[in-house]
């Protein structure tokens, strides 16, 4: 089976075709980072996660670009209301510069809690001013731009496809978008620049060939992702808001600008709410994994609790769900260590009861190198994680094969580099009892007996050790010691 994807271009399930062979370029957008990124936000970046090991999972050599949002990002998608960076900068009392150093650092921080993979890259919007205005000057060159009151603006009605990400018409994205007209030709129009007010300086501000001000929120994507990814790219993620504006504006000025598609496959992750409502960081029900901590819940019972929800269905966050996601988890870890457990005692008994191998050992052997069973699951699990990204039916075969004990600790682990729950990190391995000598001596008369088939001196010994408050656990492989 090849690797399935639910495209949002066209609706559909496809499968899934690199533009180089093996290779994988992959934009995801990032944080706007005038605030702390909620467990919502964080929720599409473990979807993205997923994706991305996947890809590696099958052997493609992925290449993964994150933008930083720190400038131009307005209260109002629609270009309307203020900076949130200078706006957050003014509620900490520190410079839109710090704030964005701060909430980078803190983003940073959740995704390494989290065990989400860095990207390649990371881009920063500020750090890339002289891309967009180039950006923008190409489409100024194609007649796509105009000039109002306060910005530089793209011209929507001048691309028939416009919005063809969404599906709506002009209509419902005016709707959608709620967006005021102001000097705009049309609703769906956007800025690409935006002048700086008169008579006030911004922190973050930079000369433009239309006057001092500061990109618009959609050109930072177009302009890095070409940089970094080139036109066309393979996949661009986000979160499902980001359909209607600020994908669809991404796409209308590069495919606009370079008269070819910005990328062959969006992927979008549906919204985690709170009591129906989605989790924004302009909402009351604004929580953080700085919060989750604080409550004894451990990050990656957070990525648990969302890898058991398809990524394109809505999940609803609670306390309660999500600490019965907890103790799922602690669960899966102690089923996982009784395999690890198994293994290592299995070995230690080989090594220290060298005998002849027995026709029955396949059993045995299985559990070490894989057995039919195990292959089975390995099928079963790479279907699942290939169809669109299928976390539920991986989760749902990995308990069956735990509690049925059909997987082998590095099958396990190997599918963990998937789902990236840390499992090797939390096994524990039981501390190995040391028996004394002349225990460990009279199990070792036991073998010599049982090998030699005589049962009755077997059958002594074993009682001996009994009396002595120790019992012989036997195995196709070896047997062992230990205490009652
Ligand atoms: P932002 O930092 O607001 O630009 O958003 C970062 C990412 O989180 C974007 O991909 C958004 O689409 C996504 N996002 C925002 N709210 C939610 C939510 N409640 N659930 C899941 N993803 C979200
Ligand atoms: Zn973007």
């Amino acid at each position: 089976m090849s690797l399935l994807l639910y495209n949002t271009l066209s609706r559909k399930i496809e499968e899934f075709k690199p533009i180089k062979k093996n290779k994988v370029g992959m934009y995801c957008c990032g944080p706007t980072v005038y605030n702390y990124a909620h467990i919502g936000n964080l929720r599409t970046y473990i979807f993205e996660d997923i994706l991305k090991r996947v890809l590696k999972y099958d052997n493609f050599k992925v290449k993964h670009v994150i933008n930083i949002t720190d400038v131009g990002h307005l209260t109002s998608d629609a270009d309307e209301g203020e900076d949130k960076m200078e706006k957050g900068a003014r509620r900490e009392g520190k410079s839109a510069w710090e704030i964005a150093d701060f909430f980078i650092k803190a983003f940073r921080q959740d995704i390494a809690d989290l065990n989400i993979e860095e990207p390649d890259i990371w881009c920063r919007a500020t750090d890339h001013i002289k891309e967009q205005i180039k950006l923008i000057k190409k489409l100024e060159k194609k007649g796509f731009v105009y000039k109002t009151a306060d910005g530089i603006y793209f011209d929507t009605s001048k691309l028939s496809d416009y919005g063809k990400l969404s599906r709506l018409n002009k209509d419902e994205l005016m709707v959608g978008a709620r967006v005021e007209i102001g000097g705009k030709k049309n609703p769906t129009d956007f800025a690409l620049w935006k002048f700086s007010p008169v008579l006030q300086k911004r922190q973050m501000e930079w000369k433009s060939p239309w006057g001092i001000g500061f990109p618009g929120w959609h050109i930072e994507c177009s302009a890095m992702s070409i940089k970094y990814l080139g036109q066309p790219f393979d996949i661009h993620c986000g979160g499902i808001d980001h359909i209607p504006v600020h994908h669809t504006n991404e796409i209308a000025q590069s495919e606009a600008a370079e008269e070819k598609p910005l990328a062959n496959f969006w992927l979008h992750g549906e919204f985690l709410l709170t009591d129906k409502e989605k989790m924004a960081k302009s909402g009351e029900n604004f929580l953080t994994l700085q919060t989750l901590k604080q409550k004894n819940i451990n990050p990656i019972a957070y990525r648990y609790f969302v890898l058991q929800t398809h990524y394109r269905k809505q999940l609803n966050f609670s306390l309660e769900a999500l600490e019965a996601a907890q103790s799922g988890l602690r669960h899966l870890y102690h089923l996982s260590s009784g395999i690890q457990n198994k293994h290592a005692l299995l070995f230690n008994s080989v090594l220290s009861f060298p005998r002849k191998r027995e026709s029955n050992n396949t059993d045995i052997d299985s559990r070490f190198r894989g057995n039919d069973k195990e292959e089975t699951i390995e099928k079963n699990f790479y279907d699942a994680i290939n169809n669109d990204l299928d976390t539920p039916a991986a989760l749902a075969l990995v308990w069956t094969a735990l509690k049925d004990k059909t997987i082998s600790l590095r099958t396990l682990l190997k599918f963990d580099e998937v789902l990236g729950l840390k499992i090797k990190e939390n096994i524990s391995e039981k501390k190995e009892e040391t028996i004394p000598a002349e225990i460990q001596k009279l199990a070792d008369e036991r073998n010599s007996a049982r090998a030699e088939k005589n049962w009755a001196k077997s059958d002594e010994y074993r009682k001996k050790l009994e009396d002595a408050g120790y019992k012989i656990e036997d195995d196709p492989r070896g047997s062992r010691v230990v205490k009652i």
